[in-house]
């Protein structure tokens, strides 16, 4: 019994937890549209057996459905109007609201969606609903915040997860130097693992996707963010460990 959180790049995060796998945002392929991956894309053993996919909108640094389709027959969880676009494609949404779903009949693990405040880019084609994660098995509980300003109710989320945060998942970054409203970066991030309360904390959304041509302009801007997140978090939160990984790395959660 145990959690491992593997970060695949951007808001790609496997999560096996206590005998199942899921998949949150998946990005699988190489490149994503205009966006470009900076590394390899993810090798197939870091995501193969998922038992579901934790989708946390569809913005589509999140969404994509190739990588969708590679996963399989599988539930991807997620807000109603988000699932409804999903099955649209052929796949298999799953709508959530705030109820706690078991992911495998076998297994003690369960995953809710929780809140997440991200409405600054809308869509025409696709629902503009977002939210962040909890999954939980006896190891603990592990929060993604999906994309999100920092909202009031933060601090509830152990209380919704009826236990404390072992993990939190959070981004603090974006795929360009300049980070558009509704996202955390590092300091942020910091206050919101405060918020909380979590003992460990994985920085992504951040040192992986840019635009064509723009990976080093301003210089350094692409490795940034995990360390300048580890920082943030020793001032504001000195309790709380950080895992800075690269992609494909993975950490044990003690
Ligand atoms: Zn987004
Ligand atoms: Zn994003």
């Amino acid at each position: 019994m145990s959690i491992v959180v593997t970060w695949l790049g951007h808001a790609t995060v496997v999560v096996d937890i206590d005998g199942v796998r899921l998949v949150a945002d998946p990005l699988l392929r190489r490149h994503n549209g205009p966006l470009r991956r900076r590394w390899a894309s993810p090798s197939r053993a870091a995501w193969t057996g998922a038992r579901a996919v934790l989708l946390s909108h569809l913005h589509h640094d999140h969404a994509e459905v190739s990588s969708l389709r590679l996963l399989g027959d599988v539930p991807v969880l997620t807000a109603a109007e988000n699932a409804a676009w999903v099955s649209g494609k052929g796949l298999r949404g799953q709508g959530l609201h705030e109820e706690w779903v078991q992911v495998d009949e076998t297994k003690d693990v369960f995953v809710r969606l929780v809140p997440a405040v991200h409405h600054s880019r809308p869509m025409p084609h696709r629902p503009n609903a977002a939210n962040g994660h909890l999954a939980k098995g006896p190891s603990g509980v592990v929060w993604l915040a999906g994309d999100t300003e920092l909202y009031a109710g933060m601090e509830e989320l152990p209380e919704m997860a009826g236990a404390p945060i072992d993990v939190a998942v959070v981004p603090v970054g974006g795929w360009g130097p300049r980070l558009s409203p509704g996202h955390l970066g590092p300091q942020e991030a910091a206050v919101a693992c405060r918020l909380a309360g979590a003992r460990l904390a994985v920085p992504v959304h951040w040192g992986t996707l840019h635009a064509p041509g723009g990976r080093t302009l301003p210089r350094g801007w692409m490795d940034a963010g995990g360390p300048l997140f580890q920082a943030a978090v020793a001032r504001e939160v000195p309790e709380c460990e950080v895992a800075v990984l690269l992609p494909g790395g993975s950490v044990r959660v003690p």
